[in-house]
């Protein structure tokens, strides 16, 4: 399904329980009597069921997506030497007018038009210049695209493909969050900001639409928006603040119950290097949500 977004906010809009279209965001309503909408309507209902299901299941239960990939639709391609590329997606996202996402089964595939080509490039040489601590013991490779495939396509474009392990959703999906599930995209925000710090990389577009995350496990991976990313002359304060205003969007119109702690943490300046705002960010959680422990995301619809 083609994503859907606020006029207000630019947030993936859900549906309230009058059937109006509705950001979770910024709070914005909207009316459209356009026909095409009801399958948007349809599926994004779909989808946030399927979400809120996970909160109420059992975490070692299967996690069947089946039926949501029932829905799924298809693109078409050509390569560059006249195969036919089919695309069989849950959700298309346009990030501009010259890239394109797909959230398939298997693979996040990202679009370039000819003319997006440079992008993509950049997005290539930014992930070759990624560098793990040697002993990586919170899996922060798994926070990384991990390249899947590359193709030429017949207009001059290129189709990249990163693999989708686990139940991975572009985090505008899953609507607002409670603060508890804002704080562990916030723990994994912060840990990627420390990967890009050791690698000297400034990544330059973190926010909601760069970022998947499985709502069984909290992983969380940067996987979109490579193309902005460059040396981190600057330091990491731009991804530092990033990460304060994507919380911030993901938290929603619905301020309840957040730790004045979180708030604080929000509206402060990002430390100098992302090492010391992880440990920043560290005494929020225990301060704030008493110490780490596994909440299971609780979809708001
Ligand atoms: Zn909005």
């Amino acid at each position: 399904m083609l994503s859907f977004k606020c006029e207000n906010c630019n947030g993936e809009l859900s549906v309230d329980s009058s059937g109006a279209l509705y950001c979770e965001y910024c709070g914005s309503r909207f009316h459209f009597s356009d026909e095409q909408l009801r399958g948007y309507k349809e599926f994004r209902g779909r989808m946030l069921r399927y979400l809120r299901e996970t909160h109420e299941r059992k975490a070692e239960e299967v996690r069947n997506e089946d039926a949501l990939w029932h829905s799924a639709e298809y693109a078409y391609l050509k390569s560059a030497d006249d195969n036919d590329i089919t695309i069989r997606y849950l959700y298309r996202c346009d990030d501009g007018p010259s890239v394109t996402m797909y959230l398939t089964r298997e693979a996040f595939l990202f679009h370039f038009k000819k003319e997006a080509r440079a992008l993509a490039e950049a997005q290539e040489r930014a992930l070759q210049r990624l560098s793990f601590p040697p002993a990586d013991m919170k899996g922060l490779r798994d926070c990384f695209p991990v390249a899947a495939g590359s193709y030429l396509l017949e207009n001059g474009g290129l189709l990249l493909a990163y693999r989708r392990a686990g139940n991975l959703f572009p985090l505008p999906l899953l609507g607002a969050l409670s603060a508890e599930h804002a704080a562990w995209v916030v723990s994994r925000m912060e840990n990627i900001c420390c990967v890009l710090a050791y690698s000297d990389l400034a990544h330059n577009g973190i926010s909601e639409n760069s970022l998947a995350v499985d709502p069984f496990t909290h992983h969380a991976v940067l996987i979109g928006h490579w193309w902005e990313a460059g040396y981190a002359s600057e330091g990491s304060a731009g991804d530092l603040k990033a990460v304060r205003s994507t919380a911030s969007r993901i938290l929603g119109v619905n301020r309840s119950g957040i730790p004045k702690e979180f708030t604080a943490f929000l509206n402060s300046a990002p430390k100098r290097n992302a090492y010391d705002d992880f440990a920043l960010w560290d005494e929020v959680i225990e301060k704030g949500f008493g110490g780490r422990r596994f909440a299971k995301t609780n979809i708001q619809i």
